[in-house]
This record gives C-alpha cells, structure tokens and sequence, in this order.
C-alpha cells in the first residue's frame, strides 16, 4: 500500500484506500460549482460512483476466483489490484496488465488473440 494513500478501511475483506490526488478532484468540483455545499455533494457522490465502479469489478473477479488485494481510489479514477497464483508464484495484477497478460498467453495455450 501506498504511503500518500488514506485507509478508508476494510470493506468486504478488501483493504480500501484513497490517494491525496482525490482532493485534486474536490478543488475542481469547487471551481465549477463555485459553492461549497453543491462541491461536497458532488465530492460523496463522485466517491461513491469511484467505489461502485471498483466494487463492479471486485465482482467480476470474484467471478473467475481471482483473490482481490485492494482497492485504491485517484484522482477521478480507482483501481482494483488482485493476484493469480501458479504454484508457489503469486502474480499481482492491475486489470489492464491482466487484460495484457491474457493477450501474450493466449497463443501459447491455443487460443486466438484478439
Ligand atoms: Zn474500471
């Protein structure tokens, strides 16, 4: 985990986290809306948009038996770390390196690549 990053806590046996960029995000709803009110409604329902999108693919994975890591929310973007385990290799994956990693191994296994 990240040392910049705030622990929101662990939601479903997955470490939350929110990185200082987020506040970034906050002083953009602000020029905006230019109203502190409309900024910190727009600041909780962007969070909570962030984390229902991460939550989506939390359930995807948990789909394919994937053990998710953790969850970390930046800037206007989040992302979901999960692991693969070969044997005794345990492999950490951000959802584009997975997507990456399927493409190369596709060939090898007998599959077409897209
Ligand atoms: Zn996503």
């Amino acid at each position: 985990m990240r040392r910049d990053d705030w622990q929101l806590g662990t939601w479903g046996r997955i470490p939350v986290s929110m990185h200082w960029t987020v506040l970034l995000s906050a002083a953009w709803l602000y020029i905006i809306f230019q109203n502190v009110p409309f900024t910190l409604i727009g600041c909780v329902a962007m969070i909570v948009l962030m984390l229902v999108h991460e939550f989506g693919h939390v359930l995807a994975l948990r789909r394919r038996k994937l053990g998710v890591t953790g969850i970390q929310l930046f800037g206007v973007h989040g992302e979901t770390t999960y692991n693969v385990e070969l044997n005794s290799v345990t492999l950490h994956f951000f959802k584009e390196e997975w997507d990456e990693f399927i493409q190369l191994v596709k060939p090898l296994v007998g599959g077409k690549s897209a």
